[in-house]
């Protein structure tokens, strides 16, 4: 049939997508060297070719991103080559870009996108742009003496987790595809000096934008005002037009503090903790970015940290989030300091702005959390004082929150959340302690008028049943490590409505069980991804 070797030698591109180059590259000045190799990148990226992979199998598609993209889900997971780096479709033009960052409150230089590459951006349907970014797609020049790929497990995480986060309404990153590249990496799981090989894979990352404040941060520390004002235009015309004019400088960072402070307050509603709260790792569209060690609050413990590379000084543990945030947004204000002029009071203005975006956004959550209709003085002690009871009695956080729902506050005692305990000794100790915070919140839902129906509803909106805990994710790496998708696909499905429950799904609103206390990946994560 000569008409079939004709079509197939010149079809079309199966993936039916619009793909512009990514825009940061146009706008932007780009490395003048482009060679491959680890080095010093002058500008605002460096050109990246992706390395191909042995083998490369698709593992997982989003079909929510897709459709929000307008991509057919299908045909996604049938170009396991592209979204592995293997081909480029067209319009895609593959970057590395640059920025520097705070590690662990020092700077740290140059960074870059050591194990991201940035293929494009597509077109939605709405005429949005999203750019798409591959993760673990072969070294750039900002790899130093890292190999630019990812593991499955970190893979499989950052997958599930983003769009957990999203379908939780928390602002985030996106992940459209899993793709398995039938090659090892070496690493070291816990930087314990046992490397072993371990299966690879590539996570194909959407967001309106990739940028963080390690982009302003890196120019800014080069003492070069013209790509830091020129990468403020970029960032202003392409997601914040309405700030275009002479005060952009400002009124983005006031913006970028906003969205912070309500992102930081969803982390805390839903009880996540990133783990690496380093300044480039801090998206500029206030976006959940770079998921590595991090965890869910399981007994409730602001000091709380999955990440073991921080163990010891506890900076990015679960209750410091708010203020880490604002720490960070300090040495963002100081890069685009040159921009604003002898008088900061600007940036001031701005850092003002984070707090209370955050206090706004922590009472608005808190008045769902404990199903008040509105949120009066005196409320956020109440709140503080159940946590501080958490604490003492190791009480899960979310499945507490469900239960507190379904209570009757006027007839409840302790026993009604005793199975919802780490530790029974510490529970009973702490039992009349509960009682006598269950008094005052029985007062003072007294002086609410929504009738319970209406309050259990707002609670169970806003306190998921379902969360990625760390040994839910485990157990489907574990799967998956031998080829059984099955369980990933059932944590996928429940965490599209982790505010529903579902039938069937119990063991995923669970107590920890005992055997993740001390199996890597459950509770003690590196970096090491
Ligand atoms: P992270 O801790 O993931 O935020 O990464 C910090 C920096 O290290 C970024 O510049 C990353 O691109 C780089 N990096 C982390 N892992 C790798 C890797 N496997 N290969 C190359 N660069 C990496
Ligand atoms: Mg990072």
């Amino acid at each position: 049939m000569p008409g079939l070797r004709v079509s197939a030698r010149f079809r079309s591109e199966p993936i039916a997508m619009i793909v512009h180059p990514p825009s940061v590259a146009d706008a932007l000045p780009g490395d003048p060297v482009v060679r491959p190799g680890v080095r010093a990148v002058e500008g605002a990226w460096a050109s990246a070719p992706t390395t191909p992979v042995a083998e490369p199998r698709t593992l997982a598609v989003s079909a929510s991103l897709a459709r929000e993209l307008g991509l057919d889900p299908e045909a996604i997971a049938a170009a396991p080559d592209v979204f592995a780096g293997n081909r480029l479709a067209p319009g895609m033009r593959p970057v590395a870009t640059n920025y520097g960052g705070h590690q662990f409150g020092h700077w740290a230089g140059q960074l870059g996108d050591g194990r991201a590459i940035l293929l494009g951006e597509v077109e939605a349907p709405d005429g949005r742009r999203h750019e798409l970014q591959l993760k673990g797609a072969g070294p750039t020049p900002f790899s130093r003496h890292a190999d630019g790929r990812a593991v499955l497990r970190s893979s499989l995480r950052e997958f599930v987790v983003s769009e957990a986060m999203h379908a939780l309404g928390v602002p985030t990153t996106r992940a459209l595809t899993l793709v398995a590249t039938g090659e090892t990496v070496v690493r070291d799981l816990l930087y314990s000096g046992d490397p072993r090989p371990e299966p690879g894979a590539v996570v194909c990352r959407g967001a309106p934008s990739f940028m963080r404040f390690g982009h302003f941060e890196l120019p800014a520390a080069r003492g070069d005002q013209d790509l830091l004002r020129r990468f403020v235009d970029h960032a202003v015309h392409a997601h914040f037009p309405q700030f275009a004019g002479p005060d952009a400088a400002a009124d983005l960072f006031a913006e970028v503090a906003r969205r912070t402070g309500v992102m930081a307050a969803h982390w805390m509603r839903v009880g996540f903790v990133h783990g690496v709260m380093n300044t480039d790792n801090m998206s500029l569209l206030g976006l959940t970015i770079d998921y590595g060690p991090f965890g869910w609050i399981e007994a409730f413990d602001p000091h709380w940290t999955p990440n073991t590379t921080d163990a010891q000084h506890r900076r990015y543990r679960f209750g410091a989030q708010p203020q880490v945030a604002h720490w960070n947004l300090s040495a963002l204000a100081s890069a685009l300091a040159p921009l604003i002029g002898e008088d900061t009071s600007p940036l001031q203005a701005g850092m003002a702005a984070y707090v209370e975006a955050f206090q706004q956004a922590q009472a608005r959550m808190g008045a769902d959390k404990l199903g008040l209709e509105a949120w009066h003085e005196g409320d956020l002690g109440l709140l503080q004082d159940l946590y501080r009871w958490m604490q003492a009695a190791s009480i899960d956080m979310t499945l507490f929150f469900r239960r507190l729902a379904a209570l009757d506050p006027a007839q409840a005692s302790p026993a009604d959340v005793e199975g919802l305990g780490y530790d029974p000794v510490r529970f009973t100790r702490e039992a009349p302690a509960f009682a006598a915070w269950l008094e005052r919140y029985a007062d003072r839902l007294a002086f609410d008028p929504q009738p319970p129906a209406a309050r259990r509803a707002r609670m169970d909106d806003a306190n998921p049943l379902y969360v990625p805990r760390n040994w839910l994710l485990q157990q489907a790496i574990d799967a998956a490590e031998q080829g059984d998708l099955a369980e990933l696909q059932a944590l996928m499905a429940v965490l599209k409505r982790p505010y529903e429950e579902q039938p069937g799904a119990s063991r995923f609103a669970a107590l920890r069980p005992a055997w993740a206390l001390d199996r890597p990946g459950c509770s003690a994560l590196s970096c090491s991804s």
